[in-house]
């Protein structure tokens, strides 16, 4: 079968490689359809993600067809259409015995730490099988996984009804949290400077819709909330500001959800934390959230199809890679179908 690998950093390559089979009684052999185009790949295919090793077969958004099953797999049956987390936990460390699975000390994540979509057939355990109704795309399949990131940092930011939650960022992130955030009946601002990005968090229902270029995020977090303060802040533009930002802008009482990656420090003091009483927490992958997710997906609750602005074909794989470099001003969500 064709594997699509970042043999080293900015070189991609087609390399042929066996068809995996099925090793254990639980496994599942899934044919790969459609994979979500995430930063975290743009950064293993630059070689500035310091958790991947190469060569790396890319993609840890995928979904497909379920075309080979073990003699004890009972959750998922051939011709099932499924979306695979891409997350592998120990279940015996700290982490995983309170439930914190996407922190366990020995996390893989396929597509950084081990092979990931970007190849024709892949084998996992049938608990990381999720299975999907057939009126769900493949593409929106691939979406299941960027949307319990979503589903993660919103349970993280106990968002509830009536909240004020300023989301940093619209990305295919931010906007996947903000469609949340609102499935949730909060008051929702959301930032960015890509104009394209803010018209499509419109009509995801954003409260307020900004560009800091234009204007001051202080005064609007001030303006949006009659003074008070965001009670959830989510920074998923990850910068050592956008940190600072998140506490300052944060009610008392409030919440701010980091998303970020930077190994440069933010510079915060104690008292802004301490005085309002924030309670500051990373939200990292996700912990179960794949059936809550598929929920929203299979009731129309969220839309993920909204989120692709540009579909791929594997073949052309080259042409991803290039329009984020040369044109990401109207790129939201990019899906490689195969
Ligand atoms: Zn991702
Ligand atoms: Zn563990």
């Amino acid at each position: 079968m064709k594997a699509l690998c970042v043999t080293e950093a900015k070189k991609l390559e087609f390399l042929e490689r066996e068809k995996p089979e099925l090793k254990s009684k639980n496994d599942v052999l899934v044919k790969i359809k459609a994979v979500g185009i995430c930063g975290s790949d743009i950064h293993i295919y630059h070689g500035t993600n310091p958790l991947a090793t190469y060569p790396r077969v890319i993609g840890h958004e995928f979904s497909g067809e379920v075309v080979g099953i073990g003699d004890s797999v009972t959750k998922v049956k051939i011709g099932d259409r499924v979306a695979i987390d891409p997350v592998t936990s120990c279940g015996e460390c700290y982490a995983c015995r309170t439930g914190n699975t996407n922190v366990c000390q020995s996390l893989e994540v396929s597509g950084v730490h081990t092979d990931g979509g970007m190849q024709e057939y892949i084998v996992v355990k049938e608990d990381r099988a999720f299975k999907f109704d057939p009126e769900i795309s493949w593409e929106e399949g691939a979406l299941i996984e960027p949307f319990t990131i979503a589903a993660q940092s919103t349970s993280k930011g106990d968002i509830r009804e009536g909240d004020t939650v300023f989301i940093m960022g619209a990305g295919p992130i931010g906007l996947g949290i903000l469609q949340v955030a609102k499935l949730k009946g909060a008051r929702c601002m959301i930032s960015d400077f890509n104009e394209y990005r803010l018209e499509i968090a419109k009509s995801f229902g954003a409260d307020y819709v900004f560009s800091p270029a234009k204007e001051d995020v202080f005064k609007v977090v001030e303006n949006f909330t009659g003074g008070e303060g965001a009670n959830v802040v989510i920074d998923a533009v990850c910068i050592p500001q956008t940190f600072e930002q998140a506490v300052l802008v944060a009610s008392p009482a409030g919440r701010v959800v980091l998303l970020g990656f930077h190994a440069e420090p933010s510079k915060i003091a104690q008292l802004n934390i301490t005085k309002k009483g924030l309670e500051v927490k990373g939200s990292r992958l996700h912990a179960n959230k794949f059936p809550e997710v598929i929920e929203w997906f299979e009731k129309k609750k969220v839309n993920a199809g909204k989120l692709i602005s540009h579909r791929f074909k594997i073949e052309d794989i080259q042409g991803v890679f290039d329009l984020i470099e040369n044109d990401p001003s109207k790129v939201c969500k990019i899906v490689v179908t195969l």
